[in-house]
């Protein structure tokens, strides 16, 4: 049996599906925050499982969606430099900027590598030590400490032809501006496995507090999933809203503090822009001034311009749970997985994508 397996057993969901059932007295709308839940909750089916009264709305917890145009297009102009080769995840490489990807920038003879981690992109610019090597340096706290490592490597090896375009986000401010619009009516919150690895379980007392929001953190499982949902449904209908570590397996109540010392070690927050959620105050991640040598924008004199999301695109609404993929009237008409209008409908962990493939309507 593999481990994955023991979360997957009909013994353990069975029960917590039943319980679920019977525990529930109202309607309630809870956010699935990261994109990863979202995939494993089409995957599994498990929106299909659930009592009637619960609505699942997707947040903005995957890296590549919330990316802004604005952004994809430096990374563009990037790769459009002489000498250039930006070496990116391959989610990235066919999100649409304002007018193209860096896919089509590539067939139109840009040089663009996938790579699948910052280290990567450092080994390739060892091997192309007469490139310039780009790396977009997206993600959240889960991604950020390798980004970070990779920096510090790069320092200590003396390579001078590796840069950045950070674009990192952190998640605790979004969460709170989407917690505080009162047309989002969410009643709880699972939280994100994978960022709270980093930032801990603690990191959202505060919303819990303040909005008197029924939190859980779960992995990424179906019993996890199962297991965190009814963990918000009971404090719910207990009246006691607080945050449950559901996932205690992985994540503790303060998190990696070497992982966070890393962060804080190269980067310094900063105003970042967020598709759909506009500019949102300290939660972005810069480097640190004694890193700048680093940073392709400043050192490649790389413009940030802003820029209109795709016409007719409704990701921003989307990543702010207001409305569901079926809503957006370009959905499997002109947006699809082979032809994507906006990034949700890229990514592996973006709503669209996973509805596309894995709605029951299909
Ligand atoms: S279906 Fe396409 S165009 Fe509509 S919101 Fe999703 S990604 Fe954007």
């Amino acid at each position: 049996m593999k481990c994955a397996d023991e979360f997957r057993s009909r013994d353990i969901t069975g029960p917590l599906l039943a319980e679920l059932n019977n525990c529930l007295s109202r309607p309630v709308r809870i956010m699935e925050v990261c994109g990863t839940h979202t995939m494993s909750i089409f995957r599994h089916g498990i929106r299909s499982l659930l009592p009637e009264g619960i609505t699942l709305l997707s947040g903005p917890g995957c890296p590549v969606c919330v990316t802004p145009a604005s952004h994809i297009d430096a990374f563009i102009r990037a790769a459009e430099l002489p000498d250039v080769i930006v070496a990116t995840f391959g989610d990235l490489i066919r999100v649409p900027g304002s007018k193209n990807s860096l896919a089509a920038a590539r067939a139109e003879g840009a040089r663009v590598e996938i790579v699948y981690s910052p280290m990567d992109a450092l080994e390739l610019a060892r091997k192309e030590n007469n490139k310039k090597i780009v790396f977009p340096a997206i993600g959240f706290e889960t991604t950020v400490p390798t980004i970070a490592a990779t920096i510090l490597a790069a320092e200590q090896q003396q390579i001078d032809n590796f840069f950045i375009i950070s674009a990192g986000k952190t998640m605790p401010q979004p969460l709170e501006l989407l917690m505080s619009d009162p047309e989002l009516e969410v009643d709880g919150l699972l939280c994100p496995g994978h960022v709270s690895a980093i930032i801990g379980a603690n990191a959202y007392l505060p919303l819990a507090e303040k909005y008197s929001l029924s939190c859980a953190v779960a992995g990424f499982e179906p019993a996890d999933i199962l297991a965190g949902l009814l963990s918000i449904i009971k404090q719910i209908e207990n009246g006691q809203p607080q945050v449950d570590n559901c996932y205690t397996r992985v994540v503790s109540d303060q998190g990696n503090i070497k992982a966070q010392g890393l962060i804080n070690r190269v980067f310094t927050p900063e105003d970042s822009e967020w598709r759909g959620l506009g500019l949102i105050p300290g939660s972005g991640l810069k480097l640190q001034e004694e890193f700048a040598g680093f940073d392709a924008l400043k050192e490649l004199a790389i413009p940030i311009e802003a820029t209109e999301d795709p016409k007719g695109c409704k990701c921003g609404d989307i990543l702010k749970g207001l409305i569901l993929p079926p809503d957006c009237p370009l959905y499997g008409k002109r947006c699809t997985p082979l032809h994507p209008v906006g990034p949700c409908m890229v990514s592996n962990e973006g709503t669209c994508a996973a509805y596309h493939r894995y709605s029951e309507k299909r």
